[in-house]
């Protein structure tokens, strides 16, 4: 009998895609979320819409003989949502509560594995102020001090998990995820991450204008590929290692760099403006060495063909938008 597995935050970008790549190994899943996905990334054998701050909500998707949950399920977005300030208390209500729900929902439906997406923002702001130098391995996340209060929930949670794991015995796995992109993703709106950011802003702009880019664009990060991180995810799934790991690429870059690379890949001739805008930390780079020793795991492709196929993706989406607007005028 093929496995059941229940995905929360389904219609999300990572949702979307480690549904389709659980379906390809034979799994049954159910995916629940407050919407389905926009972009069309919707597979799961059994959609629910369903709030998970609702306990009574958590309780029913965990029911009918479900063998694995994978949490992704956040009150989430870009710089411009988390780093801001204004949606603080959302995003630490909103996550934090389905969290517990899915933690109690798993305890009483006697379900054995639970994943859980942390973040890299749970890492200390104080080892990220060099850009060419971040600490992020999975031992340096104390004494803690993220830098966001969207760092401090998953922290939190994190440790919420683990208390399940002891005291209840429930199987966790904990990642800590490094800016994922790819298709799929959410990529305008305000909830949208860099790498989607930098493809929007190439592909919209004429050719001889230019971009914004938050900041003074030295700030460093890395990022990783979707179908990297769902293999990740369905690796530590299977390891019989709780984590919390990294699961990011160690290709680190500045961002004005970053958007170099979308120019380029637009082909068009655009200039880089750097404006004002929320950064976060200085630098920041996966340190990869527990997750190739405990799961024998690192990304396979470059970060440029990650961006040439999401580049490709938003650039259709931005064409596809002005096409229905010209209808609608
Ligand atoms: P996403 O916003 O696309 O997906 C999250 C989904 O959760 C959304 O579809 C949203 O509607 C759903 N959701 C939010 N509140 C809910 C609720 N109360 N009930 C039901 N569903 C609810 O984000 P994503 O990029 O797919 O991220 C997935 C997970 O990975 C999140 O937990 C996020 O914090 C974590 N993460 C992502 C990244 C990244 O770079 N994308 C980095 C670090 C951590």
């Amino acid at each position: 009998m093929s496995k059941k597995a229940l995905v929360c935050g389904a219609g999300g970008f990572i949702g979307g895609h480690l549904v389709k790549r659980l379906q390809q190994e034979g799994y049954w899943v159910r995916g629940i979320d407050l919407k389905e996905n926009e972009y069309g990334n919707n597979h799961a054998d059994e959609f629910v819409i369903g709030d998970l701050r609702d306990p009574l909500i958590s309780e029913a998707a965990a029911q009918g003989g479900i063998d694995e949950v994978y949490q992704l399920a956040a009150d989430m977005g870009g710089a411009g949502y988390i780093f801001t300030g204004e949606h603080d208390a959302d995003v630490m209500h909103n996550s934090v509560l389905c969290n517990v729900n899915m933690l109690n929902a798993v305890k009483n439906a006697g379900i054995r594995k639970i994943f859980y997406s942390s973040s890299a923002c749970m890492y200390p702001e104080y080892n990220q102020l060099d850009p060419d130098n971040p600490k992020c391995a999975e031992d340096s996340a104390y004494p803690a001090a993220p830098d966001s209060e969207y760092g401090w929930e998953k922290l939190f949670s994190e440790r919420l998990y683990l208390s399940y794991y002891r005291n209840y015995g429930i199987e966790v796995r904990i990642a800590r995820f490094h800016n994922i992109f790819g298709p799929q993703g959410t990529w305008t709106g305000g909830k949208e991450k860099a790498p989607a950011a930098m493809c929007r802003k190439a592909a919209e702009a004429e050719d001889g204008s230019f971009i914004e880019v938050w900041g003074d664009g030295k700030q460093t990060r890395s990022f990783l590929y979707i179908d990297e991180c769902v293999e990740a995810v369905r690796r530590l799934m299977d390891a019989d290692f709780t984590g919390p790991v990294n699961i990011g690429s160690e290709e680190m870059i500045a961002i004005n760099d970053f958007a170099k690379m979308a120019i380029e890949i637009s082909g068009k001739k655009l200039s880089i403006k750097n404006i004002k805008g929320p950064t976060g930390v200085r630098g920041r780079n996966s340190d990869n060495k527990l997750i190739r020793e405990k799961l024998n795991w690192a990304p396979v492709q470059t970060l440029r063909e990650g961006m040439e196929a999401t580049y490709k993706w938003i650039n259709e989406q931005v064409m596809l938008t002005r096409k229905q607007a010209e209808t609608v005028s």
